[in-house]
């Protein structure tokens, strides 16, 4: 593990430097802004040490700067001031999506940098795909939801769950740090994916006790693919929900796994056969779109985020954007646009003849308590979107 210590008393830089080197760990420490900003592009960290008082600048602008740069790795914030700033400190950097795994008040013991280091260490193992097993069995996972919406007539046409981690010690994990070590183990992805279709079973009773009955998209990695039951598996599950299936959109993302392709066509006709509908994810950045699409009994193409996001300033990803919508009428297929982040967008996408929009102009993935009223400032023509917790 690389460790990188910033204070501007060289002292402690040195004991952490120890310490960690000690306890076998790759470490460096600075004591400028500059040389700090430097490490982290030329040789990221696994764990940042940062200190709160820093001379020319502070932790909590460094915290900030580690945010925009989407530093991914663990953060322990040591201060002389008192407890209190160091615990807000700590809120705040996990607010902004940082994993401030811990608080060290000054001076700083040796013992307990020793644990820190401990803890930072078993955390890292703990994101394995045994520790994801657990973490589904404890309920540490939970559902957002985004919508999808049709401006013109306005209407709310579907809700996208998306998957966290409310993790012990780190807070909430995004999907990406995870599932990439659930794809490399097929038990662990089949049961993420279970757990997501139950609790997007649950939500769905959940609104329609509201009144509020909306399809809900739920996404699904090729790695379920494998087993030819899937099929019959979810349709029991929305059964027992009382969910309709053709209120169930399963999102696929094209990647090598479809190679199976006897058993890929199996499963996703049978989906196709009991009613569910079958969205193709990110369209245009994967593997052979377009002999997925031709193979494979889709009823939806979702256009990737990377040409919607610039289609209003990039002649390319317009003509992309165009073409795919084209295709998607050509082919009968419903289409919606994902990443939808302004007002302008929005208006273009229109234009070439896309209805079905998400993104974070209309609203931020949120938890499913929060959609009725979303929905009910959102129907009147209000544009407020509930804080993003994602
Ligand atoms: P996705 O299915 O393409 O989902 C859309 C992602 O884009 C979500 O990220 C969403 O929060 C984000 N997003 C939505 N609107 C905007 C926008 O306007 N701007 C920007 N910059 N981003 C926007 P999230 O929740 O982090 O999920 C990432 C990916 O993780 C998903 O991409 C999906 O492939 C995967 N994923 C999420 N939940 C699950 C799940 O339950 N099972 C599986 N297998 N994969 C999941
Ligand atoms: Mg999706
Ligand atoms: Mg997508």
């Amino acid at each position: 593990m690389r460790v990188l210590a910033f204070d501007d008393d060289a002292a402690v830089g040195r004991l952490v430097v120890r310490v960690a080197t000690l306890a076998g760990m790759e470490a460096t420490a600075v004591t400028e802004a500059e040389a700090f900003g430097q490490s982290l592009r030329t040789d990221p960290p696994q764990l940042v040490v940062l200190d709160l008082q820093l001379g020319d600048t502070d932790g909590v602008e460094q915290l900030r700067l580690l945010a925009k740069q989407h530093y991914s790795g663990a953060v322990v914030l040591m201060s002389g001031f008192d407890a209190r700033v160091l615990g807000t400190a700590r809120a705040l950097g996990q607010s902004l999506g940082l994993k401030v795994v811990g608080a060290l008040e000054k001076p700083v013991r040796i013992a307990q940098l020793e644990q820190m280091l401990e803890l930072v260490q078993s955390v890292g193992q703990s994101l394995s795909a045994e520790r994801l097993q657990k973490a589904i069995a404890n309920n540490e996972l939970l559902l957002e939801f985004q919508p999808i919406v049709s401006r013109q007539p306005k209407a709310l046409k579907k809700l996208e769950a998306l998957v966290r981690w409310q993790h012990p010690v780190l807070g909430r994990v995004p999907p990406g740090d995870f599932l990439p070590m659930a794809e490399s183990d097929t038990t662990t992805m089949d049961a993420l994916t279970e757990w997501v279709v139950g609790a997007a079973v649950d939500a769905y009773q959940a609104l329609a006790k509201l009144g509020i009955s909306v399809p809900l998209a739920v996404n699904v990695s090729a790695q379920n693919l494998h087993d030819l039951s899937l099929p019959d598996r979810l349709e029991q599950r929305l059964r027992a929900g009382g969910m309709p299936a053709r209120h169930l959109c399963l999102e696929l993302t094209e990647t090598a796994a479809f190679e199976n392709a006897a058993h890929t066509m199996d499963i996703l006709s049978r989906m196709r056969l009991k009613g569910m509908e079958l969205s193709i994810d990110d369209f245009g950045t994967g593997y052979s779109s377009l002999k997925m699409l031709r193979q494979m009994p889709f009823s939806e193409i979702k256009i990737d985020r990377s040409f919607v996001s610039d289609a209003t300033t990039s002649r390319d990803s317009r003509a992309i954007v165009k073409s795919i919508i084209d295709l998607a009428a050509n082919m009968e297929m419903a289409c919606v646009a994902e990443g939808v982040e302004t007002e302008e967008t929005a208006d273009l996408l229109e234009q070439l003849g896309v209805r079905d929009l998400q993104g974070y102009l209309i609203a931020r993935p949120m938890p499913v308590a929060a959609i009725p009223t979303w929905l009910a400032i959102w129907m009147q023509g209000g544009s407020v979107t509930p804080r993003d917790q994602t």
